[in-house]
């Protein structure tokens, strides 16, 4: 089976990797992450992606797409559902690049985080597939999340403070405090 991961990072790649390699598959990883902001974080987020990529011996494609802009355009001033959106986004590109390069499925490390809204990013996934008349791979990977977390720290992977977008980065850093 030929799998297109979407990566968000490496602290997320970490076990869900791990988990899709115990059944026997060699995923292939995809970088394509416009929500990330500002540039130092983009770069920061891609370079340990790469590393690990690298240290796992594992194939790497990248549509390096730093996106303030565009994001800003696309998001902006409506941001209510701007998760939902920024999904869609990353897992449509996923997909494409998926069908195009001759996957047979493809799927997402953000099933990983239990902070992102699990359930509609596994509707999108299964819509987006649907498109492209391409297999989901679903699998709830929330239960590894620690162990992820404490073997990127163990093993001196950046970690981010916030999901990605500017937004984000404000609600981590202010909203917090309100
Ligand atoms: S909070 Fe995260 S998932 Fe939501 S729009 Fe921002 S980067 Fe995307």
């Amino acid at each position: 089976m030929k799998l297109l991961l979407h990566t968000c990072c490496a602290p997320c790649a970490i076990s869900c990797v791990k988990s899709i390699k115990s059944e026997g598959i060699e995923p292939v990883l995809f970088w394509y992450n416009p929500n990330i902001h500002p540039y130092i974080e983009y770069k920061a987020r891609f370079d340990s992606l790469s590393k690990f990529a690298n240290n796992e011996n594992l194939k790497l494609i990248t549509q390096n797409e730093y996106g303030l802009k565009s994001f800003l355009n696309d998001f902006h001033p409506n941001t209510k559902n701007r998760c939902e959106n920024c999904y869609r986004m990353r897992l449509e590109k996923t997909v494409s690049i998926a069908a195009r390069e001759g996957f047979s499925t493809f799927s997402t490390t953000l099933l990983i985080s239990p902070y992102q809204d699990h359930k509609i990013i596994k509707q999108i996934g299964e819509e987006t597939g649907a498109k492209y008349d391409l297999q989901f791979f679903y699998t709830d990977f929330r239960p590894l999340f620690r162990e992820g977390q404490s073997s990127a720290r163990t093993s001196g992977f950046y970690m981010q403070k916030y999901c990605g977008c500017i937004f984000s980065e404000e609600e981590r850093y202010i909203g917090e405090h309100k």
